[in-house]
């Protein structure tokens, strides 16, 4: 097979550009119009004049985050009224994960009325991308991402494998 080269011409860069000077000019220039406005912007507003709302810094991790109200946070597994997880066991999650991240195995439930349910969960979370897909594919309700928990780093990756008493609340990650 012929392989077709194609020549890219280098951009030619003139001798103002290539000192970066202006560049480096034009940027500040940027970040100083942004910290007048928002000056300007606090100080009308400190003394009660009308003005638009200025930019604020978050002080992290002292200020605990604010998370919007859809922010798809750490994993939740729900229960049913006799404690047990009211997850049927039938996959749906990790096979629509595409991070492969999810690892079920499943049991006979000892309720009639369901013929499944979850023997072992696991979620590796430092592999989840926190799309939400199991969420949203799950049947009967069973899993949830509102646990309000955005802080999960670990000094393992072990220790990112959240299992089923954890998800559900059962027992503390440790
Ligand atoms: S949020 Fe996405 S990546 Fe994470 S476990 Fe669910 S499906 Fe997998
Ligand atoms: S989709 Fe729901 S019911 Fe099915 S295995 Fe996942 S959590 Fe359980």
């Amino acid at each position: 097979m012929a392989v077709i080269v194609r020549p890219v011409s280098r951009p030619s860069r003139t001798f103002r550009e290539q000192i970066y000077l202006w560049e480096v000019w034009r940027g500040l220039l940027v970040t100083f119009r942004h910290l007048f406005v928002n000056l300007s912007r606090h100080a009308r507003r400190s003394v009660g004049l009308a003005a638009p709302e200025g930019a604020v810094t978050v002080q992290y991790p002292e200020d605990p985050a604010v998370l919007g109200k859809r922010a798809r946070t750490r994993h939740r597994l729900l229960k049913r009224g006799d404690g047990s997880p009211r997850c049927t066991s039938c996959l749906l999650c990790e096979t629509i994960c595409p991070a492969k991240c999810i690892h079920i195995t499943a049991e006979d439930s000892p309720d009639v009325l369901v013929e499944k349910r979850a023997k072992t969960f696991d979620i590796d979370l430092g592999l989840c991308v926190f799309c939400g897909y199991c969420v949203e594919a799950c049947p009967v309700d069973a899993i949830h991402m509102d646990a309000n928990e955005v802080e999960l780093s670990s000094y393992s990756r072990k220790d990112m494998i959240w299992t089923l008493p954890e998800l559900m609340g059962d027992k503390k990650k440790q």
